[in-house]
């Protein structure tokens, strides 16, 4: 399921597990069903790289492992081994996360910021303030609405459901409809607050502005998305827990650089004579700036690599390459000699060529 074949390594297993993992997160890909495929990928690994499961699966394949527990399955695993520096939460609120979720009280809504990262960020990680205004469960009545010291009352009308049913019998069927409103009455609530919490007047949260401290790994990818667990919206419901707040990376716009992945690409501009006798140049790189030499006869947009200049591969020791793509500016303007120069050079192009011809 990983892609290896059976008698690989546990480094390769990580490895594999790790690229795959960072591409199927549901933090990162969108894509529908990605949840689904990053459990499988997650499975899959907790069972390779753990060699007594392992035997369980070769002896009886993925039904010889069901009966695991999330815990079982993943309690081994050094998460902050794989995926150290990332703010994944890939550690204890990761089983929450996938397998536990849907047990328990409601969880508050996740929220999302965008995050405008400097290559410089890139390149040295560090951390990075965002300012924040969320919704929190007002501190006074715990999210209840009601003002402390009193209790909210269960709605008659819907019973505490939230929901009211209407039913009737419809055509030569007598088919039962059944019909399911929200309850008017408490507004889908369950519950009455006949005394308003002073601090929210009744909304059970209040506005807080506060700023995050964000862990920018190094070599961060342009829309990955960096959690930060708990700081989302509050729950639903009072005591639940609050949703977790996701920073996604937007690499800023740079003068000097347009990003893609681990490689920077820059245009730069040459005369005519230089791009035909060759040149050197002084080039921005993320450190001091590079000499580098256009090689004569170089023809417009050519490109040429300075290998190793670019920012680092996320989670990986290499990097990246700065790419010069090369302009060559023809002259809108030419002072007499100049032209009297071009005029000589195209008269000696033309012998040429007509020596070579004939
Ligand atoms: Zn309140
Ligand atoms: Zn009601």
């Amino acid at each position: 399921m990983l892609g290896v074949p059976r008698e690989v390594d546990q480094k390769a297993i990580k490895d594999a597990f790790r690229a795959l993992a960072l591409k199927y997160h549901p933090d990162r890909n969108k894509e529908p069903g990605v949840e689904e495929r990053f459990k499988e990928i997650a499975e899959a690994y907790a069972v390779l790289s753990d060699p007594a499961k392992r035997k369980e699966y070769d002896a009886g394949g993925f039904a010889g492992v069901a009966g695991f527990s999330p815990q079982d399955l993943f309690g081994g695993i050094d998460f902050e081994d794989i995926f150290g520096g990332l703010n994944f939460d890939f550690g204890g609120g990761w089983f929450d996360r996938f397998f536990r979720r849907r047990a328990g009280p409601p969880r508050g809504a996740n929220l999302e910021v965008d995050l405008l990262v400097p290559l410089q960020r890139v390149v040295t990680g560090g951390t990075e303030p965002v300012r924040i205004t969320r919704p929190q469960t007002c501190p006074s009545c715990h999210g209840s609405g009601a003002k402390p010291g009193t209790t909210p009352r269960v709605c008659v009308n819907c019973d505490g459901t939230g929901q009211q049913k209407r039913s009737r019998r419809e055509g030569k069927g007598n088919v039962l409809i059944q019909q399911i409103t929200t309850c008017p009455v408490c507004n889908g609530k369950g519950k009455i607050v006949d005394q308003l919490c002073p601090q929210c007047s009744g909304r059970g949260e209040v506005e807080r502005e506060e700023t995050l401290t964000v862990n920018i790994p190094v070599g961060v990818e342009e829309g990955m998305a960096l959690r930060i667990p708990g700081h989302g919206m509050p729950a639903p419901v009072p005591n639940g827990a609050a949703g977790d707040f996701f920073v996604v990376v937007r690499t800023a716009p740079d003068p000097r650089f347009e990003r893609s992945g681990a490689d920077l690409y820059r245009e730069e501009t040459i005369e005519v004579a230089d791009a035909v006798l060759g040149t050197t140049v002084a080039v921005p790189t993320l450190e001091t700036p590079a000499r580098v030499t256009i090689p004569p006869a170089t023809q417009p947009d050519e490109v040429l690599r300075l290998r190793g200049k670019g920012l680092p591969e996320f989670g990986g020791g290499r990097r990246g390459d700065i790419y010069l793509r090369i302009r060559v500016r023809i002259p809108e303007r030419l002072t007499a000699n100049e032209r009297a120069l071009y005029e000589q050079l195209r008269a000696v192009r033309h012998a040429r060529s007509r020596t070579t011809v004939h």
